[in-house]
């Protein structure tokens, strides 16, 4: 590190020596894009493909080859070479099972956070399971980080109509934003008429702030282009510009990736055709892809961006 936040101010990424904060610049190809974006990373192995009905249960998971070290350290070096900075939403099994990751990563500088306890979707739970699950996982992790873990991320996106008392458990847990919400349909969950922007929920045991995965309202639907699938399935030319039209809305960009989409050589789950296309396309791209997103757009973690930003 040089001695400072990279994710403070406008600054540069190595490769562009000259100064980038003129406006006037940002739709130029290449041109780092100093507004600020959020980067975030749900940290799990190839096999959990929750919602796909393959997904093994956590008693399996031990017994299954792992390739989450290999496959995180790729993101984390991805990160350090453009000197950026990440959210980390841990599961709270592969935490205990790989401790000296959450500890790299907060080495690192980068936030943790919590993806659950063991990856089970919330509309699957009752609100006293969700609850237990989602402190344990806090709980742990602020173990191991030796740290405050503000974050919550629940699996597959799965806040729906039918978990109406997903925040107010997110917030007894100790979680004092959340980032759950996929505003659009989803194969797994979405609240289709949700807000786009991030905004504060007031709930039983105090308000917390949500960070809405972000879509973009085109052709009378709204569309994802910034994570998982999505990111994997659209052009690079195509993101950078959705990502730029959200930016010029006044949003922040929330990107979202997992380790194993950085590796073609994972082993494949006995999918659908559908879900192994949503699972498996373009896997090969997709770390080109995040390089590219990391070298043009200036991304940090929630935290950071919480304390810099507008959103309490
Ligand atoms: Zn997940």
């Amino acid at each position: 590190m040089l001695g400072f936040d990279a994710s403070d101010g406008p600054q540069l990424h190595a490769g562009h020596p000259t100064s980038l904060r003129h406006t006037s610049l940002r739709h130029t190809r290449n041109v780092l894009d100093v507004r600020q974006s959020i980067f975030s990373i749900d940290v799990e192995d190839w096999f959990n493909l929750s919602g796909t009905g393959q997904e093994p249960p956590p008693s399996q998971w031990d017994h299954l080859e792992s390739r989450l070290e290999q496959n995180f350290r790729g993101l984390l070096e991805l990160l350090a070479e453009r000197s950026s900075t990440a959210t980390c939403f841990f599961l709270g099994y592969f935490a205990k099972r790989f401790p000296h990751l959450v500890r790299e990563a907060a080495a690192a500088g980068h936030e943790i956070a919590s993806h659950s306890y063991f990856h089970r979707l919330a509309y699957d739970m009752s609100p006293a399971e969700f609850y237990e699950d989602a402190l344990a996982s806090r709980h742990l992790l602020e173990d191991i980080a030796g740290r405050p873990v503000r974050g919550y991320r629940a699996p597959a996106f799965s806040v729906t109509a039918h978990t109406p008392w997903f925040f107010d458990k997110v917030a007894e847990a100790g979680y004092s934003y959340d980032s759950s919400v996929f505003p659009a349909r989803h194969q797994t969950g979405g609240l289709a008429g949700g807000s786009f922007e991030p905004y504060a929920v007031q709930t039983s045991a105090g308000a917390i702030t949500e960070f809405p995965i972000t879509v973009v309202p085109m052709l009378g639907t709204r569309l994802c282009f910034f994570g998982g699938g999505y990111l994997r399935l659209f052009p690079y030319p195509v993101i950078r510009t959705m990502a730029r039209h959200t930016l010029d809305s006044g949003r922040p960009v929330v990107f979202y990736i997992h380790p194993r989409e950085i590796d073609p050589a994972q082993p494949r789950l006995p999918l659908s055709l559908r879900r192994r296309f949503s699972c498996y396309v373009n896997l090969r791209s997709t770390r080109a892809k995040l390089d590219a997103i990391l070298r043009e757009f200036r991304v940090t973690s929630f935290d950071r961006y919480i304390a810099h930003g507008t959103w309490q």
